[in-house]
C-alpha cells in the first residue's frame, strides 16, 4: 500500500484518486476547491484534503505524487477528428456499479471517442481516465445534502453539445434506464432532434448482490426476482409499490435507494405476510474497495443496519438467496 499526493481538485484528479483508492492505496489531496465528486470522498473520510498551503514533509513522504488540471478540463474550441454530420449525438452510458472492470467494451470506447463527457457520481471514475485530454469534462453529481444540478440543466447541456456537433457521453451508474432517468435524457434529446444511443450498463439490482455472494435466483430457490425503488416509503402518498403483493411474490426482492426507508419497507413487508424469518442482507458501495454486507432477517435488518452505521449507496436483498452460497 502506497501514500498517493494527487495535486488537483477537477474531474481528472478525481478518476486518479478512484484508481488510486481501488488499489488499496491512501490518498492525500491538495486543491484549493474540489469538484463534488471529490468533496464527497472527502466528507465520507475515503481521502484527506488540503489545501495549497502544503508543508513540504507531505510531499516527501508520499511515494506517489499526481499532479492534475483543477476544474474541468478544457473543450476543444473546434470538435477535433474525422468531420462528423451535424448534429452530433448522445451515446448513454451504463457505467456500472463502481468497479471500471464492470463497464462494457462499448461504454469504455464511446468514452474515448467522446467530445463532451456529462458524469454523474455513482460511476467509476477511474474510467475517465479513458477521455481525450482535449475532452469536456462535466461533473453534474447529485451529492445528497449536497450541490446537485437539476435533470433539465442537464437534458439542455446534452441536447446544447450535440447540436454543436459534438459527441456527448451521459456516462451513468449502474444502467441507464434503471432508476437513472435515461428515458427523460432520451426524450429531451428526441425533442431536440438529437440522435440518441443507449449503452446498457451493469446494474446494481443485480451486480452488487452478486459481487457479495448472493444470486439474484437459484434453481430451486427462487424463480425470480422483482426490482424497485425505496426512495418514497410505503404509505408514502407519491409511493406506487404495492409492498403487501410483493410479500407473497415468492421471488428474490431487490430494494435500490432504501437505505432510509428500509425501517418502514420492512415492516411493510412482515405487515403483508412474509415471514419475519426471511434473510435479509444490505451491501453498499458494491464494487468499491470500501464494499460491506450485512445480513439478518427481514424482522432484524433495519437494527442491524443502523448498528453497523453502512450507508448508500447501498442495496438490500429479501429472500431465501441470501443464504444459498454461504
Ligand atoms: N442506474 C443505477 C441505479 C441508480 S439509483 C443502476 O442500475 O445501478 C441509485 C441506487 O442504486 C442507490 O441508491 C443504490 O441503491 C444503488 N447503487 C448504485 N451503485 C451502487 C453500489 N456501488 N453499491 C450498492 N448500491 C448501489
Amino acid at each position: 500500500m502506497s501514500r498517493v499526493l494527487v495535486v488537483g481538485g477537477g474531474l481528472r484528479a478525481a478518476a486518479a484518486v478512484s484508481a488510486h483508492l481501488a488499489q488499496g492505496h491512501t490518498v492525500t489531496v491538495v486543491a484549493e476547491e474540489l469538484v463534488a465528486t471529490l468533496e464527497d470522498l472527502a466528507d465520507r473520510g475515503l481521502v484527506s484534503w488540503h489545501a495549497r498551503a502544503l508543508v513540504l514533509d507531505d510531499v516527501l513522504e508520499s511515494d506517489v505524487v499526481v499532479r492534475l488540471p483543477d476544474g474541468q478540463g478544457t473543450p476543444a474550441a473546434e470538435p477535433t477528428g474525422v468531420p462528423r454530420p451535424q448534429p452530433g449525438e448522445v451515446v448513454l452510458v451504463g457505467a456500472g456499479p463502481g468497479d471500471p472492470d464492470l463497464m462494457t467494451v462499448g461504454g469504455q470506447r464511446a468514452l474515448a471517442q467522446a467530445d463532451v463527457v456529462v458524469t454523474d457520481r455513482l460511476v467509476p471514475l477511474a474510467a475517465l481516465d479513458a477521455v481525450r485530454a482535449d475532452a469536456l469534462v462535466i461533473d453534474v453529481a447529485k451529492v445528497p445534502g449536497g450541490r446537485s444540478t437539476p435533470q433539465e440543466t442537464i437534458n439542455d447541456l446534452l441536447v446544447e453539445h450535440a447540436l454543436a456537433g459534438r459527441r456527448v457521453v451521459r456516462l451513468k451508474g449502474g444502467d441507464p434506464f434503471v432508476f437513472g432517468r435515461g428515458g427523460e435524457e432520451a426524450l429531451a434529446c428526441a425533442a431536440a432532434g438529437v440522435p440518441v444511443r443507449v449503452l446498457p450498463g451493469v446494474t446494481s439490482s443485480v451486480s452488487a448482490p452478486a459481487l457479495a455472494g448472493i444470486p439474484v435466483t437459484h434453481r430451486g430457490t427462487t424463480q425470480g426476482f422483482t426490482v424497485v425503488s425505496g426512495h418514497v416509503p410505503p404509505g408514502h402518498p407519491d409511493c406506487t409499490v404495492d409492498w403487501k403483493a410483493l410479500a407473497s411474490t415468492g421471488t428474490t426482492l431487490v430494494v435500490l435507494m432504501g437505505v432510509r426507508t428500509l425501517p418502514a419497507i420492512a415492516e411493510a413487508l412482515v405487515q403483508g405476510g412474509l415471514d419475519p424469518r426471511t434473510p435479509a442482507a444490505v451491501v453498499a458501495d458494491a464494487g468499491l474497495p470500501s464494499q460491506r454486507r450485512v445480513d439478518g432477517t427481514v424482522a432484524t435488518i433495519a437494527d442491524v443496519v443502523a448498528e453497523s452505521g453502512i450507508g448508500a449507496p447501498a442495496v438490500t436483498v429479501v429472500g431465501h438467496v441470501v443464504d444459498v452460497l454461504s
